[in-house]
């Protein structure tokens, strides 16, 4: 075959190709459908570089190889040099009429699981390794390229650092959530202490350790010296809560902000996710369209109507009074001290505020142990951005710059010093008033993708009982 240039799907389908129009070009991907009779075939090929396929058209009478036209059908691997013309067809600018075809790889159109169109999610999540060729699965995934691509952007361009966090961590003090062990003992003749417990100084770090649940803390030990910096990396939980909205396996932003309060903490939270819905709204229409198409029909007005509007900030006293007076029977009944469920949140901002909402100052019982202490002697300086479809996105707080005060809430909450050591010092060498937040990005990928399962939005997903792909 001849060595002609290749291109992007993505390029031959942009205005800008014209100069292209009536030159050969090649183009590589997987066949997604075959139509045509016995004069003429049309392949639609896609390569991931775009929603679209591009139409490519065989005179079958005089192509002169049967056989490996017999190969091209649906999954089929294939290298195309043909003249790029303009369509005549609907739908199409461009079409490619094809010189020369190679076949990469055939695929047997009898047990190609991706055969026919319209699969289920549930049916596609079994086969996970072969879901990123569907326009569903393409389609989130570019989003989630985009989406990663604007984070670092942004930051990058409000002069924050990107630190990297342990994945293996130490320390199960910040108490998010179960955590993963991770040790090179042989489970199998596990070394004991004199009292009967595991002996982990024979492990491989000399002490216990796990996968992290958030990196937070090693964050705030970054922000109280880089002044701004932001972790993005992934974060375990070892909780068995099988629902549509958590992940054992999940990635997370978290910028941590040295001299920044509570306010400019919320200012920085609102100002991130709206920028980051735009830069979608922007950049990412075709794959938009099509998932508002597929299945959220108010995908794309739910995003605009994020961007356009202020967040409603209120307490969590008085989002808990208006929940009182709702009259609305909850599955979980609310009153003071309750943790908020989704069902809550998802009142107060889809039914109550009809916008997003951030809610302050949670009973301290509920938070963290290093959330800034109130004077009220009952709540903490936490926030929680609450959004539409899918509730709690983002969770953080300014943090208790005091040494004395928080000392005494770890030594209530029955913290193990030797954990948080290192993280105390910061307290007493140098402290300053600093806030941060972590943000879910699968959460975040749900609401800009309009995907109702966190399963489909990240490519391999870990669940309870699931690591297969
Ligand atoms: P939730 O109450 O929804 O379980 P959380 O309060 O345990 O969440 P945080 O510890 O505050 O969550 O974590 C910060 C952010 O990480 C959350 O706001 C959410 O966006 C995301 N998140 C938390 N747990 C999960 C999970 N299991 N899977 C995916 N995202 C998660
Ligand atoms: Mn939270």
């Amino acid at each position: 075959m001849k060595n002609i240039q290749r291109h992007r799907v993505f390029n031959l389908l942009q205005e800008s190709s014209s100069h292209l129009i009536g030159k050969e070009v090649n183009v590589k991907g997987w066949v997604r459908t075959r139509r045509g009779n016995k004069n003429v075939a049309f392949i639609a090929l896609n390569d991931g570089s775009v929603i679209h396929s591009i139409q490519v058209v065989v005179e079958v009478q005089g192509f002169g190889n049967d056989e490996l036209l017999r190969q091209i059908t649906t999954g089929a691997c294939i290298s195309v040099n043909g003249t790029l013309v303009e369509s005549l067809g609907k739908g199409q600018r461009v079409e490619i009429h094809a010189g020369e075809i190679f076949v990469y790889g055939s695929a047997d159109p009898e047990k190609y699981p991706l055969q026919k169109k319209g699969h289920t999610l549930e049916f596609l999540r079994e086969i996970a390794h072969l879901r990123p060729r569907t326009n569903t699965f393409g389609a989130v995934f570019r989003l989630r390229h985009a989406l990663s691509f604007a984070i670092h952007k942004y930051f990058n361009d409000n002069g924050f650092y990107y630190l990297h966090t342990p994945i293996i961590t130490g320390s199960d003090a910040e108490g998010a959530g179960a955590m993963f062990r991770v040790t090179t003992l042989d489970m199998k003749d596990v070394p004991r202490k004199k009292d009967g417990g595991v002996d982990y100084s024979q492990d491989f770090f000399g002490k216990e350790t796990n996968l992290t649940v958030s990196g937070q803390l090693e964050g705030e030990l970054g922000a109280l010296a880089l002044s701004n910096v932001y972790t993005f990396g992934p974060t375990f939980r070892a909780e068995n809560s099988n629902t549509s909205r958590h992940l054992a396996e999940f990635w997370m932003i978290e910028p941590e902000m040295a001299f920044y309060d509570i306010h400019d903490n919320m200012d920085l939270a609102e100002d991130f996710l709206k920028y980051l819905v735009t830069y979608i709204l922007e950049n990412c229409n075709d794959d938009l369209e099509f998932l508002q198409k597929q299945y959220d029909h108010g995908l794309i007005e739910r995003l605009q109507h994020v961007t356009q509007h202020t967040f409603q900030r209120m307490s969590y006293t008085e989002a808990i009074e208006i929940l009182e007076k709702s009259g609305k029977k909850f599955e979980y009944p609310v009153k003071w001290g309750v943790d908020l469920q989704s069902e809550h949140e998802r009142y107060l901002v889809e039914q109550h505020f009809k916008k997003p909402v951030i809610l302050t100052d949670y009973p301290k019982e509920i938070k963290a142990f290093y959330m800034k202490q109130n004077d009220d002697g009952k709540t903490v300086r936490a926030l929680d951005v609450l959004f539409p479809k899918i509730g709690e996105i983002i969770g953080g707080s300014q943090r208790e710059e005091d040494y004395d005060k928080l000392h005494k809430r770890i030594e209530e909450m029955g913290i193990h010093q030797e954990d948080v050591w290192w993280y105390l010092e910061t307290r007493k060498f140098g402290t300053a008033p600093h806030s941060g937040f972590g943000l879910g990005f699968e959460r975040l990928m749900l609401f800009v993708s309009g995907m109702g399962n966190i399963r489909d939005v990240i490519p391999f997903p870990r669940t309870p009982q699931n690591a297969e792909f």
